[in-house]
């Protein structure tokens, strides 16, 4: 799995590169927008060359770039102005993203409000499909993420995941189903109740979600490890190996050769606007070809973060 995380593109987008440059990233995700607006911003030409040469002189040529969509986004919203406005703001993201050349966008599939799960799942695939109808042609793919299942999100099991991926595929031109695919989220699923974090628990959520979603629809993943315990349905993102999922799974999933085809990314706090990804990230290197860690570990494995500190970071989950 190559490995990275989600960098600031305060200053331009095409500044994400040099913070990933700089914390030792092989693998990118960003915003193409405010992630907390409807607002959707027209790119220019310029902006679009800017970040197509940042690219072409990173070492992202040739990895898959990610983008995570608008937090606002709800592809299963009962109210239809909400709906309107979020399939609308999916592709939009979906074309801006097919502009810049980023070739994955993760999306959270939403919330039923009161609706139920089976008319949740409905809505986002309808809008998946929609979205991948409406850009045919396009190499941009839509991966759903699993989520820790706060109030009435959706997409908490793997066989809702599943099930949404398989009814928008069948609803889209041959051509689009390659285009439909998944990011998991390692806090989200340990929150949802899927206990990562030990050997049976792994093998025990890994064989559902072989069976309910299948390794090759898994192209992304969130590293991240979680503030809150195991089925807890509650989203609090930690620094990898300081928190209730431990070290264990991180060194598991670096070190699995039928993820080689996976980017992982992290999405952890930061403090003081540290983020620390550079020491994250080194850690989980580090972890490449070792021994497996023990559970609990006597010492936080958190290494000091060195890096540039006057970098100035935004806010991401
Ligand atoms: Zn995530
Ligand atoms: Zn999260």
């Amino acid at each position: 799995m190559l490995i990275g995380a989600h960098e600031s593109i305060a200053g331009g987008l095409e500044k994400a590169y040099a913070a990933a440059r700089e914390d030792g990233c092989e693998a990118l995700q960003i915003f193409t927008k405010n992630s907390n607006q409807w607002r959707e911003p027209a790119l220019s030409d310029a902006q679009v060359a800017a970040f197509r040469a940042a690219r072409a002189a990173s070492t992202f040529a040739s990895t898959p770039v990610l983008s995570h969509d608008s937090y606002l986004i709800n592809l299963c919203a009962a109210d239809e102005e909400i709906l309107r406005r979020s399939r609308e703001s999916l592709l939009q993201e979906a074309t801006r993203c097919e502009r810049l050349g980023v070739e994955l966008v993760v999306l959270h599939p939403g919330a039923h409000l009161g609706a139920g799960v089976e008319h949740g799942v409905r809505a986002a695939a309808d809008a998946l499909a929609w979205v991948l109808e409406e850009t045919s042609g396009a190499s941009v793919s839509l991966l759903v993420e699993n989520t820790a299942g706060q109030g009435s999100a959706i997409g908490v099991k793997f066989e809702e995941i599943g099930a949404i991926v398989r009814m928008a595929a069948g609803a889209v031109s041959p051509a689009n189903r390659s285009r439909i695919g998944v990011c998991l989220d390692t806090c989200h699923a340990f929150a949802a109740g899927y206990d990562l974090s030990c050997e049976p628990g792994f093998a025990h959520a890994w064989q559902e979600l072989q069976r309910e979603i299948g390794l090759a629809s898994l192209r992304a993943m969130h590293l991240n490890d979680s503030k809150k315990p195991l089925g807890s349905r509650v989203d609090r993102h930690e620094r990898l190996g300081l928190g209730e999922l431990g070290p264990w799974v991180f060194w598991k999933l670096v070190n699995d050769p039928a993820l080689d085809h996976v980017v992982g990314v992290l999405e952890t706090p930061p403090v003081e606007k540290d983020r620390c990804y550079a020491g994250q990230l080194a850690w989980l290197k580090a972890m490449r070809g070792a021994v497996a860690p023990e559970r609990p570990t006597a010492v936080a494995p958190q290494p000091a973060a060195p890096g540039p500190a006057k970098r100035s970071r935004k806010k991401s989950d």
